[in-house]
């Protein structure tokens, strides 16, 4: 029914078409005419001029419709509102608009039981799917349900936005629901039955960035579904062979997302969004091993799964050298100490004391270089502000100078930690003894 608001196909009145084609003029001279119109449904679908112009994104004729207080929530054949519609389509400013106007965002269709979260997230419109949370966040939803709750909502058949989005390869949705407090285990089943969980779901979908999010936010590679498989089991027979390389149970444990620790949840998004990148990349590193290693058969990532190589340059920036890995810059600054290091290290210093989050009590990291108790992490300072027209030369000096400061840095304090910063590493007590030993040899040059 995606594509069934048009209305070529009867002999509905021209009304529908000026809305389906954004005529604002013949609208409104229509509904002056009559506007008893106002109030029309198609035929057998029985959607609205409001279902029209929220589908095909006409939002003048949207708001024209809305001012002439037609209720929001308008329901056709299917119980879906308009903004069902327009998080199907992806039509964000109707989406918005709706929502501004108090459209209820907990109706449910009678297709499938789903909201207009699950649409999003099931077409993959993330920017809808954003739209939905915040209004979520301050709607009386968030009161009467709780927020997470709401994001966590089933389908008729058990299944979250989380599940659709997994389903149907959609890795910004996936983010977004994660990092929105979707439960990342979650299992379709519900109340003790074994369901399918999204790992499974993204397993059978084949998208190794889906996987990736997963994985990073804690996904158990073991859990089973209802027929005893684990996602690895369903990516080996829909015939992922990357998805499942890195669903092997054998194969290294992924980095995983700290979210358990409080600072990590007050970082700002600057902050984060480096964090973030830094455990990307680290889980990329890994991912680089399994499938050199494990799995000589199988086909190489594609290129969009290359690593990026933005990511790993910005020592060229007037930024201080990270006096930890001696690598990359160092963009993080503890607070309230002010000692700074590179995201990557940071990362491995908060994802140091747990194998799985969602079993272990973290006990949060301090800072390496004084012992402090960490507060904050916020991005460091670049010093390019202070710098102006020398700062050529200036970069240049200054990077002389930091290579001579490694060797005061108190190394010796800073063993435990270099091993740390070998991700590889981070894990693998879990695993095998064959994972141990594909370490990237890179990464011992401090040791
Ligand atoms: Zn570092
Ligand atoms: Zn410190």
């Amino acid at each position: 029914m995606g594509q069934g608001l048009s209305c070529s196909s009867s002999h509905e009145n021209g009304l529908f078409n000026a809305v389906q084609c954004g005529d604002l003029e013949m609208v409104q001279l229509l509904l002056n005419n009559q506007p008893s119109l106002l109030h029309n449904t198609t035929l057998y679908d029985r959607q609205s001029p409001l279902h029209f112009a929220a589908a095909n994104g006409q939002i003048e004729i949207l708001s024209l419709l809305l001012e002439r207080s037609v209720n929001p929530d308008l329901l056709n054949r299917h119980k879906q509102t308009p903004l069902m519609l327009a998080a199907m389509h992806g039509k964000i400013s109707c989406l918005k608009k709706l929502l501004e106007v108090g459209a209820n965002i907990l109706k449910f269709d009678s297709l499938h039981g789903r909201t207009c979260l699950h649409y999003a997230a099931y077409y993959g419109h993330f920017d809808c799917l954003e739209a939905i949370l915040s209004a979520a966040q301050s709607s009386p939803v968030a009161v009467s349900w709780g927020f997470v709750r709401f994001v966590n909502i089933r389908d008729g058949k058990g299944a979250t936005p989380l599940h659709l989005a997994a389903r149907q390869r959609r890795p910004e949705c996936i983010h977004i629901l994660l990092d929105n407090g979707a439960l990342v285990s979650a299992s379709t089943g519900g109340y003790g039955c074994q369901g399918s969980t999204p790992l499974h779901l993204a397993a059978r979908g084949g998208s190794l960035d889906c996987i990736r999010e997963l994985l990073a936010w804690g996904a158990d590679r073991l859990q089973r579904d209802s027929t005893g498989r684990i996602p690895y089991v369903i990516a080996m027979k829909h015939r992922h062979g990357t998805c499942a390389a890195l669903l092997n149970p054998s194969s290294t444990e992924p980095l995983v997302w700290p979210s358990p620790l409080k600072f990590i949840n007050e970082l700002n998004q600057e902050a984060k969004a480096l964090l973030e990148q830094a455990l990307m990349e680290a889980n990329r590193e890994r991912e680089k091993n399994i499938l050199k290693t494990n799995s000589p058969g199988l086909p190489s990532p594609s290129h969009s799964d290359a690593v990026d190589d933005n990511l790993s340059e910005i020592s060229d920036e007037d930024t201080e050298l990270c006096s930890i890995c001696f690598e990359q810059a160092s963009t993080i600054e503890v607070q309230n100490c002010g000692h700074v290091m590179c995201a990557q290290c940071t990362l491995s210093l908060c994802c140091h004391s747990k194998p799985n989050p969602t079993t272990a009590c973290l006990t949060p990291p301090v800072c390496p270089f004084c012992r402090s108790n960490i507060l904050h992490l916020v991005v460091a300072k670049t010093k390019r502000e202070e710098v102006d027209d020398h700062e050529a030369i200036n970069s240049k000096q200054r990077k002389g100078r930091k290579s001579h400061n490694f060797s005061e840095g108190g190394s010796s304090s800073f063993k435990g930690l270099s091993s740390m910063t070998s991700f590889g590493k981070i894990g693998a007590g879990r695993n095998s003894g064959r994972i141990a030993a594909e370490e990237d040899p890179s990464v011992d040059k401090l040791g």
